[in-house]
């Protein structure tokens, strides 16, 4: 046993699992929808919520670079708004017919024999329509996306919760509302800002190093034997910070944090060879297997 335990460690694959953004990095950013959600956000901030337009742009990046997501900011600051209600205002308009079918990846996906898993800041109506845009449905084993971090403080749950493998619907966050709100403007504009007199979000996104712990805790992920595909160079940066192996996507240069960089997607197998060396490798650990499990039985 002991030759057989060390030819085990010795072709054990490096990696097991491929974790995924969706937006940006399945599908370039040259097809608008980034582009169109950031107008539709700026709409939702004017139209519903009833901020300034002219303070938008700012607010918005203010909250973006501090918060994450600008909705998590705008949580943050003392808006009150129903999740589903702006989600479904700035990705419900979204020019999803400029994706099409990725045959390419579809192929490229299906032949690595590793556990495939989404996570996404978007929700999960979005996250289904993208990939379905792109025929990528069925190549990945779950979703975890918006509401899988934020269980919804409503009690309802939708009919197609099932759809998603890692949805909960164990609610036990409890929601305040703000009589005011915080003036995060004014508040940058001090000489001596910090960040640290911020309010707090109630939302958990990426970069948060605790929403990608929680993400890898309810898909039962060990970082160590994971690579995580981005185009986000923070998200990145906390995916390498909490023990991720990573690879940035967008772009052939190589930042701080990233073990890999791809201009795109369909890239992987010119840029990370050894996941293909690990399929023949896996194929041998497979025969290994059965071989060892037989001599445990007649032992
Ligand atoms: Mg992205």
């Amino acid at each position: 046993m002991a030759y057989e335990d060390r030819y085990l460690q010795v072709q054990r694959p490096k990696f097991d699992c491929l974790l995924f953004d969706l937006d940006d990095t399945l599908y370039p950013l040259s097809s608008g929808l980034a582009a169109q959600c950031g107008k539709n956000i700026r709409e939702y901030m004017v139209e519903r919520l009833g901020i300034e337009e002219s303070n938008v742009q700012q607010l918005g990046n203010l909250l973006y670079k501090n918060y994450g997501t600008t909705m998590s900011g705008l949580r943050a600051i003392g808006y009150d708004f129903d999740y589903d209600e702006y989600h479904s205002f700035v990705h419900g308009r979204l020019p999803y017919e400029n994706l099409k079918p990725d045959p390419v990846l579809r192929s490229l996906l299906l032949n690595l024999p590793f556990r495939k898993i989404i996570f996404t800041n978007a929700d999960k109506i979005h996250a289904a329509k993208v990939l379905s845009r792109l025929g990528l449905e069925d190549c990945f084993e779950g979703i975890i996306c918006f509401e899988t971090l934020n269980p919804t403080h409503k009690t309802v749950v939708s009919d197609d919760e099932d759809d998603i493998a890692f949805a909960r619907s164990d609610s036990t966050t409890s929601f305040t509302t703000s009589s005011e709100n915080f003036d995060i403007v004014g508040h940058f504009s001090k000489p001596d800002a910090g960040v640290g007199a911020l309010p707090k979000t109630a939302i958990v996104c990426k970069p948060s190093d605790h929403a990608i712990e929680q993400a890898l805790r309810i898909a039962n992920i060990d970082p160590q034997r994971t690579l995580f595909f981005e185009d986000s160079v923070r998200n990145i940066q906390s995916g390498k910070r909490v023990g991720l192996h990573t690879v940035l996507v967008g772009t052939s240069q190589r930042v701080k944090g990233a073990d890999y960089a791809l201009e795109s997607i369909h890239n992987i197998r010119e840029a990370i060879p050894e996941l293909w060396e690990v399929d023949k490798k896996t194929t041998d650990v497979k025969y290994s297997g059965s071989v060892a499990v037989e001599a445990t039985v007649t032992a």
